[in-house]
């Protein structure tokens, strides 16, 4: 097997060894295994977050098949198998009046993946509805429930990412019921529905106009689309302080002309602000479609998706990104962070 053929890049080389588990016992034991002969592991959800490398990976791949979604007693409760494919979980949720996640439409992967970067578009993350994540740690070889408080949310990331200690069984979910969502703050899609942000429409629309957006930029997969065969974002936004703003500004204005203002969104943390990373790489040289012709180039459609146009490898994935980041910083004295994660290659 290749790993190609399980991550929507469709890059990755061979795997030493491969288990599907589709049952939780299953995916346990099978780390529990790797674990004690010292097998390095690898697990994989839908793989539509993850850059593997030509050479492909020296130990175990896991892959997360469970199924299952239960309800609690109270109706907006709900708790989802790690392997449950996510934006079925969101479809289900919008049908049956539970709102919360309509706006996290159309993002592919598995349930159990989203806590990992605490998934997030059009103005929601899940960390605002997740209220505890089921684990098997490996240190300690127990199965856990660690609540919403202990995950260390932020903006895409977690105490969970970048860690292995923690394999995800399943996520519960604490969802309001009415068929309204949640207010809309992302301004893009208040506009693309017609409403001022901060106002509620009925969820079965938000999700339609999730959709439709996200399908605009590539966003959702579709194998008809060769930008869709991507990563999703292959940066996360610049959250900087004051200084950090004041400095890009002033060599955006050198750059792009003394009317140029560097446009920014609010961040979690007090004082800080985010700024597009896609503003910053198109004022850095790197449009949309950019293509420097060695099967990687940048989405036609969304400047944040490098996109495998087909007989791309992980080492020119890597390059362009390397070269965007490089330039980048050059432009702005911003050091952008890779979203997905990488395995077996840095940048
Ligand atoms: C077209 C496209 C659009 C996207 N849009 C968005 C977006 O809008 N917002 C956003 O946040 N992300 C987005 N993404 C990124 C990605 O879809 C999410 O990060 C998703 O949650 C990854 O899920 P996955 O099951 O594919 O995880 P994988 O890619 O298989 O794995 C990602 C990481 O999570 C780990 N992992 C997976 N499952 C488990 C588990 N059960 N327990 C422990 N570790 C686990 C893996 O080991 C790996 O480190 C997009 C991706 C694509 C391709």
């Amino acid at each position: 097997m290749r790993l190609a053929d399980y991550t929507t890049v469709r890059l990755g080389g061979p795997a030493r060894g491969f288990v599907r588990a589709d049952r939780e016992e299953e995916l346990i034991e099978a780390v529990r295994t790797a674990d004690a002969s010292g097998e390095p592991v690898l697990v994989l959800g839908g793989g539509s977050n993850l850059v593997v490398a030509d050479e492909g990976f020296e130990g175990t791949v896991i892959q997360v098949a469970t199924r299952g979604v239960t309800r609690g007693t109270d109706p907006g409760v709900l708790t989802v198998a790690a392997g449950e494919e996510w934006d079925a979980v969101v479809a289900r949720t919008v049908a049956e009046g539970l709102a919360g996640l309509e706006c996290l439409s159309g993002i592919p992967g598995l349930a159990g993946a989203t806590p990992i970067q605490n998934v997030g578009a059009y103005g929601q993350e899940v960390s605002e509805t997740i209220t505890r994540v089921r684990v098997y740690d490996r240190t300690s070889g127990d199965v856990t429930e660690i609540p919403r408080e202990q995950c260390g949310f932020g903006y895409r990331t977690s105490r969970f990412r970048g860690a292995d200690r923690f394999v995800v069984l399943s996520v519960t979910f604490r969802l309001a019921v009415r068929v309204r969502s949640a207010p809309v703050r992302y301004a893009e899609l208040a506009a693309a529905l017609g409403v001022a942000p901060g106002e509620a429409v009925a969820s079965t629309e938000a999700r339609s106009a999730v959709i439709e957006l996200r399908q605009r930029k590539g966003m959702v997969i579709d194998p008809a689309d060769p930008d869709t065969r991507s990563v999703g974002s292959f940066f996360v936004n610049p959250v900087l302080d004051g200084a950090a703003l004041a400095a890009v500004e002033a060599a955006a204005r050198a750059r792009c002309g003394p009317e140029t203002r560097v446009p920014r969104f609010a961040a979690t943390e007090p004082g800080l602000v985010k700024v597009p990373a896609a503003w910053l790489i198109e004022r850095a040289g790197f449009g949309k479609g950019y293509n420097p012709g060695d099967g990687a180039r940048i989405s036609s459609k969304h400047t944040l998706a490098l996109v495998n146009s087909g007989s791309a490898s992980t080492a020119a994935l890597v390059a362009l990104a390397r070269q965007i980041r490089d330039g980048v910083r050059d432009a702005f004295g911003v050091s952008l962070t890779p979203e997905p994660v990488l395995v077996g290659v840095t940048l």
